[in-house]
């Protein structure tokens, strides 16, 4: 065995439910063991290699951040608030073209908070690959989703050969690709935990065709798809008929929607309707929808039908002031909701229990428990984490807590210490 720890709360990540006085072992990555009712009172030296008597202490899922934008950090604090989503863009844009150090320094930074936070997952929303270094450095489990777009379909295939070329450059390894030539030395597991997904930007920015060469490639591959939909009013009225504030912000980055009338349908009507409908089964947890903010009845359907994914960024959200974000409708569609953080260029921090607490005060009627779930096991689900990986956040719990709610909600009022995490079965944060 690799650990063995011990706490007086476990919440464990298969069915949600609580235990009470537990050692944990883990090897491999995964938790192996769970050994409850005081069976070893003595020791935890003979257990494992590594041991964590950690006391009073809530040990659970580890967060999985299910959409963020590392590659914009440097931006914190950086960006007014009040903003519209389209005029908001621009400014991100002109803070894409700052010096790569900039942004360097910035994902570093980033990666330390969501450590810090108890995050044992990301999904990364990624350009250029930035973040893989500081990822694998900090052994963080992730997936970049690798963004392109392209209003205009005959620049399609164009877009997907830059993911392609990112791919072969980050990720694939030289063992991979140079199979038995490339010998035992070669390169082994450069990034080993870190995998790559596929995110066409949106459906007012990017073409039908493009978000079919996503989808053929993550449906193929088995991979996560991850799409921004549903975000603004204005979006919804330039998909629908091609006019409003969104027609000049896309015109400014030199796309010609001058002979574009709409497509006389709402966002995730055109991705689970139209677009993406060849791929799709009755549940897919690894197309991931983000926002989704203005979705509306006959969209409640057909994510009912069809399963994704939703993702929702409370704080992000309360930013750009959108209309209250439909929680209890959401849920009722069956579909796999998860929680994220978006970019700091939008929020003040990356911690998911920031956006809990987010969440609780937007909807207070909204079940803790479910937004925990929301953002832990969920999130797990939607970027194909086995159920039982050692993935945890461990957290102190003074005055102990008789059930689980409970234990939840003192993570929400007490903002406790983290005392340590896990991604992969290592220990990737301790705070002693
Ligand atoms: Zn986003």
């Amino acid at each position: 065995m690799d650990y063995a720890v011990r706490v007086s709360h476990y919440i464990d990540p298969v069915n949600f439910e609580l235990a009470r006085d537990v050692i944990l072992l883990i090897a491999g990555g995964h938790i192996a063991e769970v050994i409850t009712g005081g069976k070893v009172s003595g020791g935890l030296s003979g257990l494992a290699k590594n041991t964590l008597e950690l006391g009073e202490a809530l040990a659970m899922p580890g967060f999985v951040n299910a959409h963020c934008h590392l590659d914009l950090s440097h931006l914190w604090r950086q960006v007014p608030h009040g903003l519209k989503f389209h005029e908001w863009g621009p400014v991100i844009m002109a803070g894409r073209m700052l010096p790569p150090n900039m942004i360097a320094a910035g994902i570093e930074d980033a990666v330390g908070m969501m450590l810090s936070g108890g995050t044992t997952g990301v999904l990364d929303i990624s350009v250029a690959a930035d973040s893989l270094g500081a990822l694998a450095r900090h052994g963080l489990r992730s997936v970049l989703a690798l963004e392109s777009l392209g209003f205009d379909g005959t620049r399609a295939e164009a877009a997907m050969q830059r993911v392609d070329a990112l791919i072969r450059d980050k990720f694939v390894l030289e063992r991979d690709r140079l199979g038995k030539d490339a010998g035992e030395g070669a390169a082994p597991a450069m990034h080993e935990g870190i995998d790559y997904g596929f995110s066409p930007h949106a459906t007012f920015s990017t073409s039908q065709q493009l978000y079919e060469l996503n989808m053929g490639r993550a449906f193929g591959e088995g991979r996560v798809c991850t799409t921004h939909a549903a975000e603004t009013t204005e979006e919804e009225e330039f998909l629908q008929r091609g006019t409003g504030p969104y027609a000049p912000f896309l015109a400014q980055f030199g796309v010609d929607v001058s002979s574009f009338r709409g497509y006389g349908a709402r966002s995730i009507e055109l991705l689970l309707r139209d677009w993406l409908a060849p791929w799709l089964r009755p549940e897919n947890p690894q197309l991931v929808l983000v926002h989704c903010n203005y979705a509306r009845e006959a969209d409640f359907a057909l994510i009912a039908e069809t399963r994704p994914s939703i993702c929702w960024c409370p704080r992000s959200h309360a930013f750009f002031g959108h209309e209250p974000w439909p929680w209890h409708e959401m849920l009722a569609t069956g579909a796999n909701l998860v929680l994220g953080t978006d970019s700091l260029a939008s929020n003040t921090g990356l911690d998911m229990l920031g956006e809990i607490r987010q969440a609780l005060a937007a909807v207070p009627d909204a079940d803790p428990a479910a937004l925990f779930r929301a953002a832990t096991i969920n999130g797990r689900k939607a970027v194909n984490t086995a159920p039982d990986a050692a993935d945890l956040a461990i957290w102190a719990l003074p005055g102990g807590a008789k059930s689980r709610d409970e234990a939840l909600m003192a993570l929400v009022t007490n903002n406790p210490p983290l005392l340590a995490s896990f991604s992969r079965g290592n220990l990737v944060a301790r705070s002693i």
